[in-house]
């Protein structure tokens, strides 16, 4: 009877899974995508080609891993890293990715972070949830805006800050974020904050939400820091 429970739950967390996954391929699809636009109008020198090449072509093994991931996840055999890094390097990373999305939606990027914030996580999890969170603040700024990205150490806790100045939610709908398949947009999925929140969670991180309609959004992440952070101060 157990085994029958548990394994009709896991069917439907697979189903979830699936659906998510073909909106996590979507992401990186988009983004290789715009690369390609721009590198067929052919305005670009070399530098810059070569630049957005590179950055397809991470994007694409990204989405091999997520597939992976996923894949994992149905047949268990995890070959998850766990890795301690550096979140500032991420966020730059990530803040690199998602900029000409950005630009084509006369968004400004604004990124303040500390050196040395360390996490131990699988690094490419958290680029997940960042570039879900960066492009839900860019899709809230239809007429433009400026999307904050800052990072810092509160206690032994990492902290990152992703600001918007767009739509806003009210109390209801911040109360439906994270409910599977709750959209507002046309062809949103309404998984990519799920799937974030359910990765931060695996992490033993939270996020927190504060929403004003028509002011703008602030998502709170708080990560665990990485032991070796600690080293320097006294105990
Ligand atoms: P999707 O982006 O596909 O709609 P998400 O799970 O990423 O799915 O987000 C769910 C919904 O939450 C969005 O459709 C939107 O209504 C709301 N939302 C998420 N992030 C923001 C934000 N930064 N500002 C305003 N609304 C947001
Ligand atoms: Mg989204």
């Amino acid at each position: 009877m157990r085994r029958e429970i548990q394994r009709a739950e896991k069917l439907q967390v697979l189903g979830e899974l699936a659906a998510s996954l073909a909106h996590e391929i979507r992401n990186p699809m988009t983004v290789v995508r715009g690369f390609l636009q721009l590198l067929l109008e052919g305005r670009l020198d070399k530098e810059k080609e070569a630049l957005f090449l590179r950055m397809s072509i991470e994007e694409l093994d990204r989405s091999e891993k997520i597939i992976t991931n996923y894949l994992s996840f149905a047949r268990p055999k995890t070959e998850e890293e766990q890795i301690s890094f550096d979140v500032g390097e991420r966020i730059a990373h990530v803040t690199g990715i998602i900029s000409s999305f950005a630009l084509l939606r006369s968004v400004e990027i604004r990124q303040h972070t500390e050196l040395g914030l360390f996490v131990e996580a699988d690094p490419s999890k958290l680029s997940q949830v960042l570039v879900n969170l960066f492009k839900n603040g860019i899709e809230a700024m239809p007429t433009g805006g400026t999307l904050t990205i800052q990072a810092g150490r509160e206690n032994r806790h990492v902290i990152i800050d992703v600001r918007d100045t767009g739509i806003g939610m009210t109390k209801e709908e911040t109360a439906q974020l994270g409910s599977a398949f709750y959209t507002t947009k046309e062809s949103g999925t309404g998984l990519g904050f799920m799937v974030s929140y359910q990765l931060i969670q695996a992490m033993n991180g939270t996020i927190e939400v504060t929403s004003e309609k028509d002011i703008g959004t602030r998502f709170k992440i708080s990560l665990p820091a990485a032991d070796e952070e600690m080293r320097g101060e006294p105990a």
